[in-house]
């Protein structure tokens, strides 16, 4: 076994961006990450995973270090503790599009919510994606990971896994000294339902992304996260609850939506929409006018065009919010 040297990451990226990783290694299961791993301990160099590259923005400068890429995608079925019930355990690796029509040609739901969600089963756990009011945790009863400083693999409970909004232990890892551990396989719990159903319902999300985002540039879907609402009014308070009852709230001259996926939140678009961003462009960067959370690689783009851009939403937001908006992408 050999990693590769000097590989373009654009060609990786659903953004088309980034330059080259100094070293690359796509592992077909186990022994192979371990085998990366205990190389890259040995050569002193930092490791990135990269799954389906949807959700991060690579640097032009590229990365100088080793980018590992879990590549196995066996999808199985088992039986469940509960008697009587299924388990369908994913391979980090394989998408979730592979998970949803592997369940749905069993006639399995719970995975409907995940229609048109790209990327990969181990980049889904690990942020813990979730849209259309389902969650991957909704599901999850166990993950399988590889801790680089045991060099051992190891298996949480869905409590163990501390989920939160686009969050998990597996992205808290990440700041230890170390190195974060690298998701092998999740075991979710689904339940029978009709075959033609699911495959209604998840058309229906997928129909809704195409009518609503804008799929027709590379991007790496939502930079921000949406904003909790006990960010701009206190938890429980008369304002948080009028606006939770109503569904709806005037802030600083501005009406907004509250979405509760997963609580009472407004959403980051419309913060960026009514900031006056929709369509500003930088290089060859735009904020998406179809949907402002976006920002598009509309022509040939670079890294900093992203980045720049990025500051402005922040910046701008910022002056005429008050809300500090985090990034929902990673940034390599
Ligand atoms: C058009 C579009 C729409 C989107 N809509 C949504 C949405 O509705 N909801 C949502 O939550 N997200 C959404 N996303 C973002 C993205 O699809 C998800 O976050 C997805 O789960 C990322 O998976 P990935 O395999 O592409 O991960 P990558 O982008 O490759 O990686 C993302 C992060 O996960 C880490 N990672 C990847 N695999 C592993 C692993 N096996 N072990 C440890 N860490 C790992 C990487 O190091 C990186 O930090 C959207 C993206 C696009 C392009």
């Amino acid at each position: 076994m050999k990693f590769k040297e000097n590989i373009s990451l654009a060609a990786f990226s659903n953004y088309k961006i980034g330059g080259p990783a100094r070293f690359f290694f796509e592992a077909k299961g186990e022994r192979e990450i371990a085998w990366a791993m205990k190389e890259a301990k040995r050569m002193r160099i930092p490791v990135f995973v990269l799954a389906g590259g949807t959700n991060i923005l690579m640097d032009d400068g590229g990365f100088a270090g080793l980018v590992l890429r879990p590549t196995m995608r066996k999808i199985r079925m088992r039986r469940g503790a509960v008697k009587g019930s299924v388990e369908v355990e994913a391979d980090a690796g394989a998408s979730m599009s592979e998970l949803l029509g592997f369940a749905a040609q069993r006639s399995l739901a719970g995975f409907e919510w995940a229609g048109g969600l790209p990327g990969t089963v181990g980049g889904a756990v690990r942020g813990n994606a979730g849209c259309f009011g389902g969650e991957m945790k909704d599901r999850i009863v166990s993950v399988r990971s590889f801790d680089p400083r045991t060099m051992k693999v190891r298996t949480r409970t869905v409590k163990q896994c501390a989920f939160g909004y686009r969050d998990s232990v597996f992205k808290q890892l990440e700041k230890r000294k170390g190195g974060g551990e690298i998701v092998l396989s999740a075991a979710f719990r689904l339940s029978g339902g009709d075959a033609n159903a699911i495959v209604r319902e998840a058309k229906k999300r997928i129909a809704y992304r195409r009518e609503h985002q804008p799929l027709e540039y590379p991007n790496i879907g939502s930079m921000f996260k949406n904003v909790p609402l006990e960010t701009l009014h206190s938890k429980g308070g008369a304002k948080y609850r009028a606006a939770v009852t109503a569904g709806e709230l005037l802030y600083k001259g501005t009406r907004f939506s509250v979405k509760m996926d997963p609580f009472p939140m407004i959403a980051a678009a419309k913060l960026i929409s009514e900031a006056g961003l929709r369509g500003v462009s930088m290089g060859g960067a735009m904020i998406s006018p179809k949907h402002p959370n976006f920002i598009v690689n509309a022509l040939g783009a670079s890294s900093w065009d992203v980045a720049v851009l990025m500051l402005l939403v922040k910046e701008v937001v910022r002056r005429k919010f008050g809300v500090r908006l985090e990034e929902e992408v990673q940034m390599i």
